[in-house]
């Protein structure tokens, strides 16, 4: 996405430096690396904080809120997408819990045929409307509702992203909303978080695999 003007340009070899760091990182998927080569990070969070919008960092999004860090949403993407081969994933429908500022779901929109995303947040369900109006993507869904019952109406998903800790366990009502053969990946956990993998096998089996240690910020009950 690129634009004419200075910012554009800097914003640009940021975001170059970002994806040879995301690399250096050890993420290996050449499609992820290069969908967040081209989605501007710098138009999702506060103008005070553009100059940082490129490191690797969780910045504050309002609302106690953050977005993650990019070498975060770089691993969730490459867990959750592994094994689509192109076609599979220009057809796929993904779920997104937790919108927050829409980054993510923006990169996820660059990747999959269609994305729905789920925000509990009325704020922040209209912030996230507001940042990604200008890059009109057109096969992302935003939605305003509590994100661990799922989205019924577009299920069920190829992927399904969790962007906030549950303290025990996925919710139940997203593991029945995965296609079989699709995986979701969720952070579990209160005080040490990880990241959870789930695979649907089967129309009553699902295999979990328990991965790196993450910090999210919590699932929460409820819309607001
Ligand atoms: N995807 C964002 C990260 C957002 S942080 C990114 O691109 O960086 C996690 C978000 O999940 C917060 O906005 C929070 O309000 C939201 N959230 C928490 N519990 C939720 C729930 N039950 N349903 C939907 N969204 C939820």
């Amino acid at each position: 996405m690129p634009s004419p003007t200075g910012l554009g340009m800097a914003s640009d070899r940021a975001r170059a430096r970002m994806v040879q760091n995301l690399r250096d990182l050890g993420i290996r998927s050449a499609v992820v690396l290069e969908a967040m080569g081209s989605v501007p990070r710098h138009l999702f969070i506060d103008q005070a904080l553009a100059s940082r919008a490129y490191d690797d960092v969780s910045l504050p999004i309002g609302h106690e809120q953050t977005i993650s860090k990019p070498s975060t949403v770089a691993r969730m993407l490459e867990i959750s997408l592994a094994g689509l081969d192109e076609a599979r994933r220009g057809a796929a429908t993904v779920l997104e819990i937790g919108t927050g500022c829409g980054y993510q779901a923006a990169v996820l929109a660059q990747l999959c045929g269609q994305v729905v995303s789920i925000e509990r947040l009325r704020a922040l369900h209209e912030q996230a409307r507001a940042n990604l109006r200008a890059l009109r993507i057109p096969n992302l869904r935003l939605v305003h509702g509590d994100g661990r019952a799922g989205v019924a109406q577009a299920a069920p998903y190829d992927a399904i992203v969790v962007a906030a800790a549950a303290g025990d366990e996925v919710p139940e009502a997203l593991l029945g909303q995965m296609k079989v053969g699709g995986r979701l990946v969720a952070p579990v956990g209160v005080e040490r978080q990880s990241l959870h993998l789930v695979e649907r096998t089967g129309k009553f089996d699902w295999e979990l695999t328990i991965l790196d240690a993450v910090r999210f910020v919590p699932l929460q009950v409820g819309k607001s």
